[in-house]
């Protein structure tokens, strides 16, 4: 997707604060963090919403990649929270399927 900004990331026109990339991933920190550690974990095809993820393979490796991630940023044990926002009412603001994964504090619960 030429019009795509993570797209774009993946492609190298733009160039994301990377903390983790192989085959099938990319994992960027956000560029308004919203908690002390706040990355985004997305597939390098283009998916557009959680809704268009049909390939059951990749959905648990952008779990365990999460997971993965959490260890490398030493929240793993302390707790994270992993949101996936989809659609308007979800506060989808990027059309490029993304996890996020938030840590470094306490989460309140209901998520707003
Ligand atoms: P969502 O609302 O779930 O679609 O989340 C989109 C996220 O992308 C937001 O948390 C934004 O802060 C983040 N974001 C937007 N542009 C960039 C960028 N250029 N680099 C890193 N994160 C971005
Ligand atoms: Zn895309």
């Amino acid at each position: 997707m030429t019009d795509c900004l993570f797209c774009k990331m993946v492609a190298g026109e733009i160039q994301p604060d990377i903390v983790y990339e192989d085959e099938q991933v990319l994992a960027f920190r956000d560029i308004n963090p919203k908690a002390p550690t706040h990355i985004l974990v997305i597939p390098k095809q283009h998916i557009a919403t959680l809704n268009d993820l049909q390939d059951k393979e990749l959905a648990g490796y952008l779990l365990q990649t999460v997971a993965q991630i959490a260890a490398i940023e030493g929240i793993a044990e302390t707790g994270y929270r992993t949101v996936i926002n989809c659609n308007n009412e979800g506060g989808q603001e990027v059309y490029h399927l993304h996890l996020h994964l938030l840590g470094g504090r306490p989460m309140a619960w209901p998520a707003g």
